[in-house]
């Protein structure tokens, strides 16, 4: 039988015949998930890798995460990604969790294995790849400092402290999650104060202050300066009192630069959002789903360059 394909330009796809049958689906699951930039990512990878692969986001409300992911391997997805708010879920429902699954109590990434579902955290390694390559820091022996102690947060805090930093302090809204946080790396890592983080050399913002979309009921007045406008802090950081020699990382990529990336650059810090942190975090899903390598040069040319140097 003559391939549908076979009358296409290479690298394109038949819009009218395409998806089909023996289209391999993946996707998002998240609420809200309009503004995810996944789809544009995985879907750009997967057309440059020449796999007949097609990846959705679908919107799941809290709560209904285990439905959605039993409906999910009825219909023979072969992966999901997984973000706000079901990263914990995801990694209570899995019948097999990786290690570091395990230890952060969350998950952003879901394979359908035969009979199972696998449950993998690639937010780490993706922080890390990106400062590495990205923006050319090696946390070995280096200070650090991470604002939040949600899913993300506490994966940077793991990260980090596997890489080798030799101190991690954690700042958050309310304390018990920062001590949880702190668990993961008891020997470097310890609940810390807002103002200490203005010595570190690297700081990382893993909240979602400032994120486009953001339901402002969600309240930044927590961490707002007595008597400031306080629109910069984030929970109580002020950064303001970064400077040179620093390097300021936002997990928030929409906007480009939030408003504690804009003062923390005022002062002479070096600064990055989470756009190359998604890339890489992507990546390591592609890596994990297909067996192949993607196309980092494409998926960082669709969602827009690094616009945190270009700033
Ligand atoms: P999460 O699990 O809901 O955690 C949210 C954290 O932010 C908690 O520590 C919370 O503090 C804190 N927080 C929330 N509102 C706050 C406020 N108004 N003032 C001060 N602190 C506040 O979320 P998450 O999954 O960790 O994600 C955090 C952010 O990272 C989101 O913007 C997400 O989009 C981003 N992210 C980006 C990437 C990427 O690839 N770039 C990957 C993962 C996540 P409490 O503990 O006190 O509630």
């Amino acid at each position: 039988m003559m391939s549908q394909f076979a009358e296409m330009p290479s690298g394109t796809r038949p819009m009218a015949a395409w998806p089909t049958s023996s289209t391999t689906i993946a996707g998002v699951v998240g609420f809200p998930v309009g503004h995810s930039l996944s789809p544009l990512l995985h879907n750009a990878a997967y057309g440059i890798m020449g796999l007949d692969w097609s990846y959705l986001a679908f919107e799941v409300p809290p709560g209904s995460l285990e439905g959605a992911v039993a409906g999910a391997a009825m219909l023979g997805v072969r992966g999901l990604s997984v973000t706000m708010p079901h990263k914990d879920a995801a990694a209570r429902l899995a019948g097999r969790r990786s290690a570091r699954v395990r230890r952060l109590g969350a998950a952003n990434t879901l394979v359908f294995e035969a009979g199972a579902v696998f449950a993998e955290n690639s937010d780490g390694d993706g922080l890390l790849d990106d400062l590495r390559e990205g923006a050319r820091f090696d946390p070995a022996g280096r200070r650090c400092g991470v604002i939040g102690a949600g899913g993300a947060g506490r994966a940077a805090v793991l990260a980090l402290a596997e890489a080798g930093a030799e101190q991690i302090i954690i700042v958050n809204r309310t304390v018990t999650p920062a001590w949880r946080s702190a668990a993961l790396a008891p020997k470097v890592a310890r609940v810390g104060r807002p103002a200490e983080l203005s010595g570190m050399d690297l700081v990382v913002q893993a909240t979602p202050v400032a994120m486009a979309g953001r339901d402002a009921s969600g309240g930044d007045s927590p961490g707002a300066a007595p008597g400031g406008s306080g629109s910069e802090f984030v929970a109580g950081v002020d950064p303001s009192k970064f400077g040179s020699g620093q390097l300021v990382v936002d997990l928030v990529y929409d906007p480009p630069l939030t408003p504690f990336l804009l003062e923390a650059r005022r002062q002479g810090a070096t600064v990055r959002n989470g756009l190359g942190m998604l890339v890489h975090q992507a990546a390591h899903q592609i890596r994990l789903w297909t067996g192949a390598e993607p196309p980092l040069s494409v998926m960082w040319s669709v969602v827009g360059g690094d616009t945190s140097r270009a700033g």
